[in-house]
């Protein structure tokens, strides 16, 4: 089968959702093709459903929110619980940090966390300032779902891209795994891994660079294959009995990991229990050796954890083990080389040091590397994503719009999170449909044409928020909250 379309979106994460919604959006014939049986991807497959504070995220993520909002029980805001960096008199012990929950924050209190300070430093500033969003993953690919089809977008699941042509710098065709074949005048990349793009060739990084290699401060002196560590996400469930989970047959109840299970967040679901986000269950070392066997280590890891959470912790014998995501979670995989990579000196600049004219989106959570040699590191301000670490390097009609995207391994670490890569789909998608309307190519849309339509999308591009479009957000979000349905909390 041949098909024929304006515009193809490959890899239906939080990128290509991003991207597909607004290409469609802006008038464009756009085919979604993902190869799981459902879209949503890390969010959905790898059980993901949580968004931490973050700048930027004005556009189409506050649209996905407050459509959720009208389902109940399927989003809630959370804050701060209990946490073993922030103690409290008289609390009773956590595995990790606790987020609850909490109906007197909004999605605009989701909508920051510069800072130097560390949780330790600064508790009071932790717990009134760092506010996130919790999703049922299920709502979350019916909602997007529903918002693709309400834009014209076509959805294919279960199908993968398994080749790619290209001649004179463009993609002409992609081959999927039923045998047909799509055409089309833009193609963006939303792969999590730069497949589309690695298919045709284009240069790719995995790993952590050299410290030469970008000049970065905190890279290494050498290269290295080191990647964040993966993680298997679980939910429990709150019961009637106390009782500790019996450990299947053949899992060892001891710990596989350094000298003590790895800590928890654990974060409070809207239909209820915690999602449990076990901080490293894999290390990059294990993944060329566990290879397929990947997720049943994993599996045979959070049976071990929650077995030990149970008996370390009381207080979760009253729940069970009621579901475990049927994808390992990959932080990194292989990235894209583009026109611009975007390094550790943009994060440290900030946005008001960067100096790029081609800014579509604005980001801000810490360089945050999980299992070996790991760290956190708080920014002082939140920084931009140029336009042009979508733009494959030496390719005229492709962007690349996800965590394989331009970036450093150091920039990766703190740009990864959902919603960035949400609106990183949705200025390839804006940019793709502009080309598209003025017969150029994706590479050559004026960047100031772009940030304007983005504008006018309501995506914030500036900080701190303007005066305007914090108004606008929080009439949409007083709107919603009044008619929000949520019965649980
Ligand atoms: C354990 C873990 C915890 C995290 N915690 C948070 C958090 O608390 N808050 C936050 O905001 N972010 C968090 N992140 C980061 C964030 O979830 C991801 O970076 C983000 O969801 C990635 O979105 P994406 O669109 O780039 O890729 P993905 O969501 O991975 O989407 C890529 C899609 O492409 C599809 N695909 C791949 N190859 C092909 C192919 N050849 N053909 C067709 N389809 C293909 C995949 O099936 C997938 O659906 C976390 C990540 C992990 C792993």
């Amino acid at each position: 089968m041949h098909i024929d379309t304006d515009i193809a979106v490959v890899g239906a994460g939080s990128g290509g959702i991003g991207a597909a919604l607004a290409a469609a959006r802006a008038g464009a014939r756009v085919l979604l093709v993902e190869r799981a049986s459902t879209i949503g991807g890390t969010a959905v497959r790898a059980g993901v459903s949580t968004w931490e504070p973050v700048a930027g995220a004005t556009g189409i993520p506050f649209e996905i929110f407050l459509a959720l909002r009208e389902r109940p029980d399927a989003v809630a805001c959370y804050s701060y619980g209990r946490h073993i960096c922030m103690p409290r008199p008289g609390e009773a012990p956590f595995p990790g940090g606790e987020h609850v929950i909490d109906r007197s924050v909004g999605y605009l209190d989701t909508l920051q966390r510069h800072g130097m300070r560390s949780l330790r430093e600064d508790t009071a500033w932790a717990r009134a300032t760092l506010h996130g969003v919790v999703f049922e993953p299920d709502a979350y690919a019916q909602v997007a779902a529903e918002m693709l089809r309400a834009a014209g977008a076509e959805v294919r699941t279960g199908v993968a891209v398994v080749g790619a042509e290209a001649r004179d710098e463009r993609v002409e065709r992609i081959r999927l795994s039923d045998g047909s074949e799509v055409r089309a005048r833009a193609f963006i990349d939303c792969t999590g891994d730069g497949a589309l793009c690695a298919a045709v060739d284009c240069e790719t990084m995995a790993g952590r660079d050299s410290r030469e290699r970008f000049g970065e401060p905190h890279a290494t002196e050498q290269p290295s294959p080191a990647t964040n560590a993966a993680t298997l996400i679980y939910r429990v469930m709150p019961a009637d009995e106390e009782r500790v989970e019996p450990l299947p047959e053949g899992v060892p109840a001891e710990c596989w990991w350094r000298e003590r299970f790895p800590s928890v967040s654990a974060v409070q679901a809207p239909r209820g229990g915690y999602i449990m986000n076990m901080l490293p269950t894999a290390e990059w070392r294990e993944f060329a050796d566990l290879g397929d066997g990947l997720r049943e280590e994993c599996r045979r890891r959070v049976l071990a954890h929650w077995h030990n959470v149970q008996r370390e912790f009381p207080e979760f014998r009253r729940y069970r083990l009621a579901w475990i995501a049927p994808e390992v979670g990959l932080r990194e995989e292989r990235r894209v080389v583009g026109e611009y990579v975007l390094t550790e000196r943009d994060l440290l600049a900030g946005l008001s040091g960067q100096g790029h004219a081609d800014i579509i989106a604005i980001a801000d959570h810490a360089m945050d590397l999980h299992g070996e040699g790991g760290g956190c590191r708080e920014l002082a301000e939140p920084y931009g994503v140029p336009f042009r670490c979508l733009l494959p390097a030496g390719m005229r009609n492709v962007l690349v719009a996800s965590r394989a995207s331009s970036f450093s391994a150091i920039a990766a670490s703190s740009c990864r999170l959902a919603r960035t890569m949400m609106q990183l789909g949705q200025a390839a998608g804006t940019a793709a449909a502009m080309a598209l309307e003025g017969g150029i190519d994706a590479r050559d849309v004026p960047a100031d044409a772009l940030r304007e339509a983005l504008r006018r999308q309501r995506v914030q591009l500036e900080w701190p928020l303007s005066d305007e479009l914090r108004e606008w957000l929080a009439d949409q979000e007083a709107v919603s909250r009044a008619a929000r349905t949520d019965t649980r909390y």
